[in-house]
């Protein structure tokens, strides 16, 4: 484990919501002693803060201004990611439904994405970071060193994320739907979509469990520590 520890790799993984990549990121991340960053957390603060302003999510030039003026913090904890806006905890309410949804629109805005992006680079720079979203190998950091594309089948997807968030009955139907918007909108918006870099590993994750998807994570990383390429 030291030996991944001193070479500090970086680690990127994308793929659609509810494929899994936000438990594997943070159990590999606590595996390997390294940090994990989860770059839609700082969307979603962004729409957050986009909601207590009354700023539209449609708006690009105000909503580039508001992160302007904003702090966002991604706290990594023993328990997982804290994010902080403005110095204040919002880790809870960044997961509501209406943040949820104002995350995935201001997320098509290329300006928003280029805030995000040069913010992300600079907390993962110094490697040793496990980094999740949609555009981490394509955009954030082309030249990681291991890119992984987590995918699974939708319908899988849409069940895991209603066990995840222990619902059922016509509140499980919304969050599908939502699911299948979100999804949508990150594969078809003109700045940045959602698509595996040509050199990420892409796992898809349909009937493999979780510890399953781990262990293979984890031994693509090793081999990218022992193949040297950051020496
Ligand atoms: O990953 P999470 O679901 O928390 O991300 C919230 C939203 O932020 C996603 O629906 C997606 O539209 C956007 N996002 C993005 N690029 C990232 C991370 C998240 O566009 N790197």
């Amino acid at each position: 484990m030291t030996d991944i520890l001193q070479r500090k790799l970086i680690i990127a993984i994308d793929g659609p919501a509810g494929a899994g990549k936000s438990t594997i990121a943070a159990r590999l991340a606590r595996k390997l002693g390294y940090v994990n960053l989860e770059s839609g957390a700082m969307y979603r603060a962004l729409a957050l803060k986009a909601i207590d302003q009354d700023a539209s999510f449609d708006d690009e030039v105000a909503l580039v201004k508001l992160a302007d003026a904003s702090r966002i913090q991604l706290e990594p904890t023993i328990n997982g990611n804290r994010t902080l806006l403005d110095g204040k905890d919002v880790s809870a309410r960044i997961r509501e439904r209406d943040v949820t949804e104002g995350a995935s629109r201001i997320s098509v805005h290329p300006k928003v994405r280029e805030w995000m992006v040069s913010h992300q680079r600079a907390m993962g720079a110094g490697g040793g970071v496990v980094m999740e979203g949609r555009d981490i190998g394509t955009k954030v950091f082309p030249d990681a060193d291991l890119k992984v594309f987590l995918d699974a089948d939708p319908v899988i997807r849409e069940q895991r994320r209603m066990t995840q968030q222990k619902i059922s009955g016509p509140v499980a139907a919304n969050v599908a739907a939502d699911l299948r918007e979100r999804d949508h909108r990150d594969r078809t918006r003109a700045a940045s979509p959602l698509v595996a870099a040509e050199d990420a590993v892409v796992i898809d994750s349909t009937s493999m469990s979780e510890d399953e998807v781990l262990a293979k994570v984890e031994e693509l990383a090793r081999q990218r520590h022992g193949s040297g390429v950051k020496d």
